[in-house]
């Protein structure tokens, strides 16, 4: 059985203090229940003390983003011997503010996907289509070429190491989630596109996150989708009174 995953972006959010003080809270607040992993993206400023503060905790530890090249002359990018330097070996790659506000292609993706998972890093890649890509019924195909574009060339084996967040473009920080039938569907196409790639095993095996205005009082009904593996949370993952909530929803889910 697929474990769950409830993972929170933090976005360009929370100070040094506030980020150490939730940390903590989702810690104290996981203790004694490790059934589903849970995971964080803080910003990169605040990766160390935050790995500082998870320490001996259930907690893990993502970057938002790195650069695929070695050490060099890249002004302003973090790499990732610096993130394995850390201690921080989990890499978010293709959200859609990556893709929509930075201009990032699915072919620039997938450079940062294939250095990852070669230098070891378990990747969470983010796929999802546009509100206008959704009314001319282009999702499944949409998401089948960011699924092609960000995982070319990578193997079987590497698969292993990689998440797929099924985010709509449409429901992140928007407020309007995507009904549980929606996000169910489109995993399954991501699920049939694995199948087809790669194996059945493999698409058996994939966590696949639904991300998109995930809050308290939704997340049961999405995480008990069938092809729903977990989540990816923007606002909600900001303050522990929110956070844990989807977490024991995620919990519930595991208990069936
Ligand atoms: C996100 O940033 O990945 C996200 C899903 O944001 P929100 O939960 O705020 O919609």
């Amino acid at each position: 059985m697929r474990r769950y995953l409830i993972s929170g972006n933090w976005k360009m959010n929370t100070t040094r203090a506030t980020g150490v003080e939730l940390v903590k809270a989702l810690a104290a607040g996981c203790e004694g229940d490790e059934s589903v992993d849970v995971l964080v993206f803080p910003p990169a400023p605040y990766l160390i003390p935050i790995l500082d503060a998870v320490k001996g905790t259930s907690i893990q530890v993502g970057a938002q983003n790195a650069y695929f090249e070695e050490p060099g002359a890249y002004t302003g990018e973090v790499g990732l011997e610096m993130l394995q330097d850390i201690g921080c070996e989990t890499l978010l790659v293709g959200h859609s503010e990556r893709r929509h506000v930075f201009g990032e292609t699915d072919e620039l993706l997938n450079r940062k996907v294939k250095v990852a998972l070669d230098k070891g890093f378990r990747v969470v890649l983010c796929v999802g289509e546009l509100l206008s890509e959704r009314q001319d019924d282009r999702t499944n195909e949409v998401l089948d070429t960011q699924m092609a574009g960000g995982l070319k060339d990578v193997t079987a084996e590497q698969l292993g190491q990689v998440v797929i967040a099924y985010e709509p473009v449409w429901a992140i920080g928007t407020g309007h989630t995507a009904s549980p039938e929606q996000a169910d569907a489109a995993h399954a196409n991501i699920r049939g596109w694995l199948a087809t790639n790669y194996s059945t095993d493999a698409a058996e095996a994939m966590q696949i996150l639904y991300g998109g205005s995930v809050k308290a009082d939704n997340a049961a009904e999405l995480l008990g989708q069938p092809n729903v593996d977990g989540a990816l949370v923007g606002g909600a993952s900001l303050k522990a009174s929110a956070f844990l909530p989807i977490i024991q929803a995620g919990i519930a889910a595991t208990k069936g």
